[in-house]
């Protein structure tokens, strides 16, 4: 993929990257400590060592004559250390076959050094040797002088060294092998999860996004599944809507069609005829109406756009309101609507939308209720006055038992109103579902076969004027 202004990374080349980087700081550092730890350690360990020796000759020579001493001092050559004793001029007294050239250093300087310090010996550098001196008994004012050569100690640092820069390429090469083997799993996964994404976008909807190895990755794979199947029930719905609005909106539009014609060549001239063909085309007309409202508020709430917008407002007045706005039935169909509301009575919620729920439910009971006509409604304070319970009760057939989960999803409509709708698109009690739902408050229904049905939503009640947040 070609990328204009800024590419994506790598997850493997970043891995290798860090990887890499971290292998050679914690390499460098684990050996520069290591190193400066043996070096210093060897010294100090030179450093004993040839005091001590010092110490050991200076009380030897005490003790012994010139030749144990010349042995003795012979015996410590073995462990790299040469000790002499060197007169103020510096001829080498000791050991016997000892030359001046086999003691490098300067009896001058000897001299200045122990004069410089109390104590009576002196340590220093010199040459490439550690050297340790002090005056001896040997007579003449002479001194002893051991060197222990530092080259010894330079040439372990350089194989120690030789060690560490073997050991630092072989824990590079680790950090290659884990972070390719780290990142070639986890962009399997990736991509693997990617492939499958690309077949989904192309329809596929029966793929399946799987990864178990890693969590976070198991947590999209759960996720993209997730989305797939929205992805597919929208479709469904989306297929299903179109089918059944289509379906819907043909049996009117032939009946507008029809009676308009009939009006046109039958019933033109008779007053009384024309009337009822023309109630016919305003029915059919508002169901046209219903069912587009129906359609576009359902697609709205389920998209989301339509943010719940709280307030607090007069329950009780705009419950008359919307009755109110049914008062053509009862004159007109003898409906009967029996009304026991609590006065000024307040709630927070949105208030188009709990308009568009109650009006919703009214309109279900107007549809459904049974011969009388009848819809009891009621808004009642709860006893604690916390809670506000408002009732649309019909008399109608009522919904059977196994019927009450269904009536609230999409598109759902008792099959035996189904055949004949009285008018309806099964949406409505699904808008009424999702703007509660989104309202968090608690909605539902009772209802006996031959009884009627009984909807109820539970309001929070607050006091007038007070807005909340
Ligand atoms: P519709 O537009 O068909 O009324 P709704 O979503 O409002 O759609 O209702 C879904 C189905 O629930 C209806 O088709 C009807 O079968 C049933 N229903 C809703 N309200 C009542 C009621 N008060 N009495 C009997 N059945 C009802």
């Amino acid at each position: 993929m070609k990328c204009r202004t800024k590419c994506p990374k790598s997850i493997n080349k970043v891995l290798l990257k860090y990887f890499l980087l971290l292998a050679v700081l914690l390499t460098v550092l684990v050996e520069v400590v290591c190193f400066f730890f043996v070096k210093s350690s060897m010294d100090a360990q030179a450093r004993d060592r040839l005091t001590h020796t010092g110490s050991e000759i200076s009380a030897f020579i005490k003790t012994a004559d010139e030749k144990e001493i010349s042995e003795y001092m012979r015996g410590y050559a073995k462990d790299g250390i040469n000790v002499y004793i060197v007169a103020p001029d510096g001829e080498v007294l000791l050991p016997f076959g000892a030359t001046e050239g086999e003691w490098s250093g300067e009896i001058d300087g000897v001299i200045n050094r122990l004069n410089s310090v109390s104590g009576g010996s002196v340590l220093y550098a010199e040459n490439s040797n550690l050297n340790y001196a002090t005056a001896v008994d040997y007579g003449g004012g002479s001194f002893l002088v051991a060197s222990y050569s530092l080259k010894i100690i330079r040439s372990a640092m350089k194989v120690l060294l030789g060690y560490f820069i073997i050991a630092g390429v072989v824990v590079l090469l680790v950090a290659v092998l884990v972070s390719y083997t780290i990142s070639q799993k986890l962009s399997d996964g990736v991509k693997n999860l990617s492939t499958t994404a690309v077949r989904f976008s192309k329809g596929d909807f029966n793929v399946n996004f799987a990864n178990a190895e890693y969590k976070e990755l198991a947590d999209l794979s759960d996720t993209l599944n997730s989305v797939r199947d929205e992805v597919k029930k929208s479709g469904d719905f989306q297929r299903e809507l179109l089918a059944n609005v289509s379906h819907d909106l043909k049996t009117p539009l032939t009946m507008i069609k029809a009676y308009a014609s009939m009006i046109r060549e039958i019933s033109g001239d008779n007053p009384e005829k024309r009337e009822k063909h023309l109630q016919v085309i305003i029915d059919e007309a508002d169901r046209l109406t219903g069912l587009v409202n129906d359609v576009l508020s359902v697609s709205k709430v389920n998209s989301g756009l339509d943010a719940i917008n709280p307030k607090v407002f007069n329950l009780t007045e705009f419950l008359y309101g919307i009755i109110n706005k049914f008062d053509y039935l009862q004159e007109t169909q003898d409906y009967k609507f029996m009304v026991d509301i609590d006065a000024n009575l307040y709630t927070r919620a949105d208030e188009e939308k709990i308009g568009q729920v109650i009006y919703n439910l009214m309109g279900n009971a107007v549809n459904y209720t049974g011969e009388d006509k009848t819809v009891y409604i009621s808004l009642k304070k709860s006893l604690t006055d916390e809670r506000i319970k408002l009732t649309i009760k019909d008399t109608g057939k009522g919904i059977a038992k196994d019927e009450l989960p269904e009536i609230w999803n999409r598109y759902y409509r008792v099959k035996e109103n189904h055949s004949r709708p009285v008018k309806g698109t099964g949406l409505g009690l699904n808008i009424v579902k999702i703007i509660l739902e989104n309202h968090s408050f608690d909605f539902g229904v009772e209802s006996e076969i031959g009884k009627g049905s009984s909807f109820w939503v539970d309001f929070p009640a607050v006091p007038e004027k007070i807005e909340m947040q």
